[in-house]
């Protein structure tokens, strides 16, 4: 490829803070929220126009449990539970059984609105339509991260920094090692639409099959699905089909993608229209951001994996636990592999079914846990990642990475961040425990690490 040189450029310091977090999802915004709770000044950039990330931008409302495998013991609270107590207050929360994947179905739009109020109430400084492009760095330490945005370029001073970008940006910018699985896990764009359901719910996905060739409508993109948006009459929160082999943090693939996944969507709600339903489904809006579950991961102390998880492995310095089981999807289907010993095998055109990967009786462990080590990227002394970036293989990722699971990495960057700068030391020498104490005085709810590791099911 031909390369152009660009003048040489002078960039303004436009803020220095304690600390300063890229990406703005509930992640990002919790590390800033918490740290700001510990008496750091915190800077938090975010290159769409709302906060929220996948959550608001791609509109995935969904939370699953925050209970343990027994369903008795809530392990998650913290900023994930203050965040449902106030959408339970607006009346925009659904709420499923505890046991059941999903708990905490929510209104996008309203959930950006307690973030702002969150990061307007700690007295984070915001920066939002920026995008950080570039970082500066003195030997293992990140010094500046660089945007650009209405104001043109400007960099961003901190002593510390969290990268809760989910695509690695600040980490790739400073130069340290980052790793991308040969098969990522695939995209979809949402979309808010009307008139979609009748009384009965929406057409039967059966009812198309004879319809997808003469829509172009690629049987292996699998069917898409249907959620009420919460707080309204008559919207649909519809996900659309899946796109697998799309590496999002490539710009070609992701344009193509955005283009493939409204062709699609047009595409179903076309042979909605043509079903004898009659019904006239409209879009009414599009999801902000192409939904995008994977794409690179930090090269950490400790990659967690999937063995880890479904064993339920304790670790002294674990940071956040759960349950949503290890779900993979993949051009053939969706396989969910459930802690309790069940699988959940949902193919892409056919009936879901359900089998066992582990025979009755098997132990099962009350959680997993993710350790302190896998957000520490390697050699990086004052940058920590937190959300999707972490280091986990694509079994344990395929568990660890939902919301209320990376909400938790979000808490514990922050609050390491705050104990890291009263000590004046790397993220690497952050004591566990005193972590993990602090997690808890702050309402996280990790158990002890000395807990027994597995329980067998009554
Ligand atoms: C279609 C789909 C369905 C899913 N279903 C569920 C579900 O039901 N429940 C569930 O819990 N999880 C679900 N997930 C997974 C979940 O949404 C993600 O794993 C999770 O949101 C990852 O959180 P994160 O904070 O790491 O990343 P993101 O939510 O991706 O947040 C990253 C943030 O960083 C910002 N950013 C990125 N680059 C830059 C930059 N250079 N400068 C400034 N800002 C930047 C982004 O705009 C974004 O706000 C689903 C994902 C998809 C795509």
């Amino acid at each position: 490829m031909k390369t152009i040189h660009e003048p040489v450029r002078a960039t303004p310091l436009c803020h220095e803070a304690d600390l300063c977090v890229v990406g703005g999802s509930c992640t990002g915004v919790f590390a800033a929220v918490r740290a700001a709770r510990l008496g750091l000044s915190v800077a938090l950039i975010e290159q769409n126009t709302v906060l929220g990330g996948m959550a608001v931008a791609a509109q995935v409302n969904d939370w699953h449990s925050i209970s343990d495998t027994s369903g008795q013991r809530q392990i998650i609270g913290g900023l994930t539970l203050e965040v449902i107590d106030r959408l339970r207050r607006r009346g925009v929360v659904e709420e499923i059984s505890p046991v059941h994947r999903s708990q905490f179905r929510f209104n996008s739009a309203e959930l950006a609105v307690e973030l702002d109020d969150l990061v307007r109430t700690h007295r984070i400084r915001v920066f939002l339509a920026a995008r950080c492009v570039a970082a500066t760095r003195e030997n293992n330490r990140v010094t500046t991260a660089i945007i650009e945005d209405r104001s043109g370029r400007r960099a961003i001073g901190a002593r510390y920094f969290i990268d809760a970008s989910g695509d690695g940006n600040l980490l790739r910018h400073a130069g340290f090692a980052a790793w991308k699985p040969d098969a990522l896990q695939p995209v979809n764009l949402q979309a808010i639409v009307a008139g979609n359901s009748t009384a009965d719910g929406p057409v039967p996905w059966n009812d198309f099959q004879d319809q997808l060739a003469a829509h172009d409508y690629p049987a292996a993109n699998g069917r898409p699905w249907h959620f009420p948006v919460p707080g309204s009459t008559g919207l649909t929160n519809l996900f659309g089909a899946r796109l697998n082999g799309v590496d999002a943090s490539d710009a070609d693939d992701h344009t193509a993608a955005l283009l493939e996944a409204r062709r699609l969507h047009r595409a179903y709600l076309d042979m909605v229209r043509a079903h004898p339903a009659g019904l006239k489904p409209v879009v009414v809006a599009w999801a902000q951001a192409l939904g995008v579950r994977q794409t690179w991961h930090a090269r950490c102390h400790h990659r967690l994996t999937g063995d880890e998880i479904l064993r339920g492995q304790t670790f002294d310095d674990a940071i956040a636990q759960g349950t949503y089981p290890v779900d993979i999807h993949s051009s053939d289907g969706t396989i969910l592999r459930y802690l309790d010993g069940r699988e959940e095998v949902v193919p892409k055109n056919a009936p879901t079914f359900w089998r066992r990967w582990q025979p009755e009786g098997a132990p099962v462990p009350a959680c997993y846990h993710v350790p302190y080590r896998s957000l520490l990227p390697l050699e990086a002394e004052n940058l920590i990642v937190a959300g999707r970036l972490l280091d986990a293989d694509r079994e344990a990722f395929g568990g660890v990475r939902v919301m209320v699971n990376m909400n938790q990495t979000g808490e514990a960057a922050g609050v390491a961040a705050a104990l890291a700068h009263r000590a004046g030391h790397p993220f690497s020498a952050v004591p566990a425990a005193a972590l993990r104490a602090t997690l808890n005085a702050g309402g996280s709810l990790l158990l002890p690490a000395a807990h027994p590791p597995s329980q067998t099911k009554e």
